[in-house]
């Protein structure tokens, strides 16, 4: 298969924390990676923004350190780099002051796409927007890319949204959820909405259950500052979780096209049920052998944030009535894993009897490591002696069928950044999906926080807690094993 790559339109694009993490380790190793496979049009300008002295080469040297770091770049590419380079500059700015804008401004060309991506903390964006506005840098059509978090709670978001809404228009607002960037998970609508196989089935009358978990192993790290004033379900829940749910669970859209998609994410949204609170499992990883806890991490020994939260749910729509959808994610935990999975009911009457086992079709979709869908069906087993059943996997990757470029490598990151460049907003949040995303999770924080709920402790490397087992046990069911 040869690989389609149309270039995108000429663009300035301002990376605002252009010396921060992410814009190092994702952010600008995505963009070099586009160029190098030839979607970066010849007059594509990067311009990095932050406070830090530095010059055009300094700037130029650290992002080819970032490259080389965090890029897979294979040895041998030093003049593919070099020409990157020729389009990275950068300004000294600061978000909060008045310094560096005029500069920037003058850096900027006209005539072609503007983007800039607030690659910093929550605290600037309102800051950096204002300013966009009030030193002319912003026109008709540029385009703003907003990190997580947005908001804290439902009215900090609706505070971002009226402060950002003041400069720029709703269609120039890019709110970036790196989850929807991801190959499978655009896959899932191809398989969802271009296939009638699946669509029929795909109801509370043929799905039993949905799980959707992601389990990272890694603890809070050097984030605990941040962390310990979010806890698992504002900063995985709220958004990424939130996401994927939205895409198994929306209506077909009319069409591919942002509203049309972010309508139906936002129908699902306003048709959650409230939880139960019995059906929500928060932990905090507590280490039996040393290692450092939770409470350790992040400094705080009566911190009762969770690091893991596990919840079951319901959707109020006719489509999904009586079918429950559990979700989980954490940190510390066994591998790390993310994945939906889709389980379907057991078939109406079995014909091998009860010796041959349950047996159930599950579509997994797996977002990492191994990005791909597999579906498990039910076959006999092969050989002499008598009717026995298995359950195989169909991989519905096909990367044998479409050859090595269906082994797509493009990162969520690069994938987006390209879709603002082109203007495409189907794979970012709307203002008025994030508030309802917030309207559903604050009553559930309210709740433990007015109960006093304690989170319970898990092991790291385990599963999470036993309490996350049993919420699933109860209703004669389990999760998925989590695992690479
Ligand atoms: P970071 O490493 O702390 O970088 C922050 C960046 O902002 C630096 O370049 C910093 O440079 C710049 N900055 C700080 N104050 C500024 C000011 N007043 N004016 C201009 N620039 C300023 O943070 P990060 O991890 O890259 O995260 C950036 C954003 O992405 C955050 O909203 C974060 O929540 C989000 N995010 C990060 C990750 C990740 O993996 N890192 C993942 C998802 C989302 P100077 O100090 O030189 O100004």
């Amino acid at each position: 298969m040869v690989s389609r790559v149309i270039p995108v339109d000429p663009f300035d694009l301002v990376i605002f924390g252009g010396t921060g993490d992410l814009a190092r380790r994702k952010i600008l190793p995505g963009l070099y990676r586009r160029f190098c496979a030839g979607q970066m049009p010849e007059d594509a300008a990067i311009i990095g923004a932050a406070r830090s002295e530095m010059d055009d080469a300094g700037y130029r040297q650290m992002v080819a350190d970032a490259i080389r770091e965090f890029g897979g770049v294979p040895p041998g590419e030093d003049d593919q780099i070099a020409r990157f380079l020729e389009r990275i500059g950068y300004e000294t700015v600061d978000a909060t002051g008045t310094g560096g804008w005029a500069q920037l401004k003058g850096r900027m060309r006209e005539g072609c796409v503007r983007a800039f991506y607030f690659s910093v903390g929550p605290s600037l964006f309102g800051a950096i927007a204002e300013r966009l506005h009030s030193n002319g840098l912003a026109t008709a059509d540029s385009r703003i890319v907003v990190e997580k978090p947005f908001g804290h709670d439902l009215a900090s978001a609706r505070a971002l949204n009226r402060t950002l809404a003041q400069h720029f228009d709703e269609s120039q607002i890019y709110r970036i959820d790196h989850y929807l960037g991801k190959e499978t998970v655009q896959n899932l609508m191809a398989v969802r909405f271009a296939n009638v196989l699946f669509e029929p089935l795909w109801n509370a009358q043929y799905v039993d259950h949905i799980q959707i978990t992601v389990a990272e192993t890694v603890g809070v790290g050097g984030r605990g500052g941040y962390y310990d004033k979010s806890g698992a379900m504002r900063d995985m829940v709220q958004n990424h979780l939130m996401q994927l749910f939205c895409l198994i669970a929306m209506e077909p859209p009319a069409k591919f096209e942002p509203d049309s998609v972010r309508d139906e994410k936002l129908k699902v949204i306003r048709a959650l049920e409230p939880v139960d609170p019995h059906h929500i499992v928060r932990g905090q990883y507590a280490a039996t052998n040393g290692d450092p806890d939770y409470r350790d991490d992040v400094e705080d020994p009566r911190s009762t944030t969770e690091s893991f939260i596990a919840l079951k749910c319901h959707i109020s729509n006719w489509r999904w009535a009586g079918t429950p959808f559990y979700l989980r994610t954490g940190k510390k935990l066994r591998a790390r894993a993310s994945e939906i999975a889709v389980v379907f009911k057991d078939a109406p009457h079995s014909i091998f009897g009860a010796e041959a086992g349950r047996h159930r079709n599950v579509l997994v979709i797996r977002l990492q490591p191994n990005e791909g869908m597999t579906l498990d069906v039910t076959i006999k087993e092969p050989g002499p002696g008598g009717m026995r059943l298995v359950d195989v996997p169909l991989d519905m990757s096909f990367a044998d069928a479409l050859g090595p470029d269906a082994q797509d490598v493009t990162d969520a990151y690069e994938r987006l950044i390209m879709d603002v460049i082109r203007g495409n907003q189907t794979l970012f949040m709307r203002g008025d999906e994030v508030e309802a995303a917030w309207a559903w999770t604050d009553p559930l924080i309210e709740g433990w926080t007015a109960r006093g709920d304690v989170p319970k402790p898990y092991d790291p490397g385990s599963a999470g807690p036993e309490d996350a087992l049993m919420l699933m046990h109860r209703d004669g069911r389990r999760w998925r094993e989590i695992r690479t």
